[in-house]
């Protein structure tokens, strides 16, 4: 009896499992060589030929095209440790496939598919237990605790070795403008980039940066402690509020219609003025002749201002957005310590800083090319989750591998007492963290066996090692000397999303797809 369609494809059984582990193993293969500060780039090129080149594991399995659904379940892990923690997405995505890796060994000793999963979901606890022994300093973390866990997150991504200090100290200061009680406002810290200076040019604006335009080069360039009007006016009778035909018979009819339409603007223009507004950033079109009568009393004008900048620049000024003008009040103005235009080549850029109402800061991205500007601002924004993270969720831990070999050693510790073929499933868990150091070490140009075995020594003689890259090598050294730290949340988000989608694969036995 058929109860599927005859379209239906169905695969069972260990040709399931074995073509999902082979999928999710592909993915997690495709962005090891990515891993760490001596991680290789990769160069994406879209259908519509589009190229992206990056270093960043979440950005580069989101712009592949997988259809794998097992597969795509490896990126999804990537895209939940982006959502949830902004870094790691690499090594969740390589935890996963060795998690799998390892998974189709124990299927083929004929060990069940449930028993994997018992395993790993016990070793994951102890993992997590020891990521909780892991944790340095948590509660006061200091600002040069800060900036290495910036840097660390910031190597390798086409940031340069040379301004990864100068990076980091940036990072590490947006972080701390917007700290408060309540913990750290992410979300008042926007990168924006600029291309046309080297990246050491990459500076920290204490507001926020609009990318419109001045709407007439008589404007002022400049403006200390201004009163800023946000405005969703259209500057433009005709389309606007008097939506009149004129019946024009004869010249002076025209000439009176023009001077109507004239004399609105002039009123709309002297009524900014006489509520001493410096600055006016319009959501709508400017008309010309409106904006010459804006020049002449000395207002600074921006037109068709995105939706997003008007709302940032009312947050920070404290300016009430107004649709009408006659509706302005001057309890809807807001205040900056001063705005300013600057040219970056064909770009003007209008920077609003020291706004009275809120913190917000801005950091101004500087790079060659557009592909140097977007690779930085991936780095950047790891490296202000990193800081947030660290701060917020729980402190930070040894980088460079360290951590995972102390987590392996942990789990291998406790696998002695635990009962049955679990026990083997849980040693394949430790077995599969190991792929962390290893793929550190194999792409720093060190042998991963003999890294391996060295880090595994100093481990227990010293409590604590990792393969530490500087300049071109490798060595096995302190993680904490060498100022190479992880947030511990990086930590816990991997191991969890990395075990439950490696679980959630080897459970399945059944692939039904409907034929497309
Ligand atoms: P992910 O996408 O997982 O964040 P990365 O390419 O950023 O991948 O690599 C992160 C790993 O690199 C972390 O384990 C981190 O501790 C390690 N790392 C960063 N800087 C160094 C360094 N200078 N030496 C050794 N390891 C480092
Ligand atoms: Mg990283």
């Amino acid at each position: 009896m058929f109860i599927l369609s005859e379209d239906t494809e169905r695969t069972r059984g260990q040709d399931a499992q074995s073509s999902n582990i082979t999928a999710g193993k592909a993915v997690s293969e495709a962005v090891r060589t990515t891993l760490g500060p001596r991680g290789m780039d990769k160069m994406l090129v879209s259908d519509a030929g589009d190229v992206v080149i990056t270093n960043d594991g979440a950005t580069i399995l989101g712009e592949m095209d997988i259809e794998h659904p097992a597969a795509q379940m490896i990126v999804e892990v990537a895209e939940t440790q982006e959502d949830e923690v902004g870094d790691g997405t690499t090594t969740a995505a390589v935890l996963s496939g060795q998690l799998l890796a390892k998974a189709e060994s124990l299927l083929d000793d004929d060990v069940h598919p449930t028993t994997i999963v018992e395993g790993y979901n016990e070793a994951a606890v102890l993992a997590r237990e020891a990521v909780e022994e892991l944790v340095l300093d948590a509660d006061d973390l200091d600002d040069d605790r800060l900036r290495a866990v910036a840097r660390t997150s910031m190597t390798g991504k086409g940031t340069g070795d040379v301004n990864a200090d100068a990076l980091a100290e940036t990072v590490v200061d947006a972080v701390r403008q917007v700290e408060s009680d309540d913990g750290v406002a992410r979300e008042e810290i926007a990168v924006r980039t600029q291309t046309g200076a080297a990246s050491s040019a990459t500076e920290l604006v204490e507001g926020v940066i609009s990318e419109e335009e001045r709407v007439r080069e008589d404007m002022p360039t400049g403006v200390e402690d201004a009163s800023i009007a946000v405005l969703d006016v259209e500057f433009d009778i005709r389309e606007s509020s008097v939506d009149a035909e004129y019946d024009v018979t004869n010249i002076d009819q025209l000439n009176a219609a023009l001077d109507a339409e004239e004399s609105q603007f002039k009123q709309y223009a002297e009524k900014l003025a006489d509520l001493d507004v410096d600055v006016a950033f319009v959501t709508e079109s400017i008309e010309d002749r409106a904006a010459a009568y804006l020049a002449e009393e000395g207002i600074l004008a921006f037109e068709s201002v995105g939706d997003d900048e008007a709302k940032s620049i009312t947050q920070v000024t404290g300016a009430s957005r107004v649709g009408a003008i006659d509706d302005l009040e001057s309890d809807d103005l807001g205040n900056a310590e001063s705005v300013s235009v600057e040219s970056y080549g064909d770009d003007d850029l209008a920077f609003v800083e020291g706004g009275a109402a809120a913190e917000s800061v801005t950091v101004f991205a500087r790079g060659s090319t557009d592909h140097v500007t977007d690779e930085l601002e991936r780095a950047l924004n790891d490296g202000l989750d990193v800081v947030t993270a660290a701060l917020d969720a729980g402190g930070v831990v040894p980088g460079g591998g360290a951590s995972e070999i102390a987590i392996a050693d942990h789990i291998r510790g406790r696998a002695a007492s635990i009962e049955g073929r679990r026990q083997l499933a849980v040693e394949a868990f430790a077995d599969a963290i190991d792929v962390l150091p290893r793929t550190l070490a194999e792409n720093t140009g060190m042998d991963p066996i003999d890294a391996l075995v060295d880090l595994r020594s100093r481990h227990d003689s010293e409590g604590r090692a990792g393969i530490i890259s500087e300049g071109q090598t490798g060595q096995v050294t302190d993680p904490v000397e060498a100022g190479v730290f992880d947030p511990a949340a990086v930590k816990y988000e991997a191991l969890e999303s990395a075990t439950e989608a490696a679980t959630m694969i080897v459970r399945i036995d059944d692939v039904i797809s409907a034929d497309n």
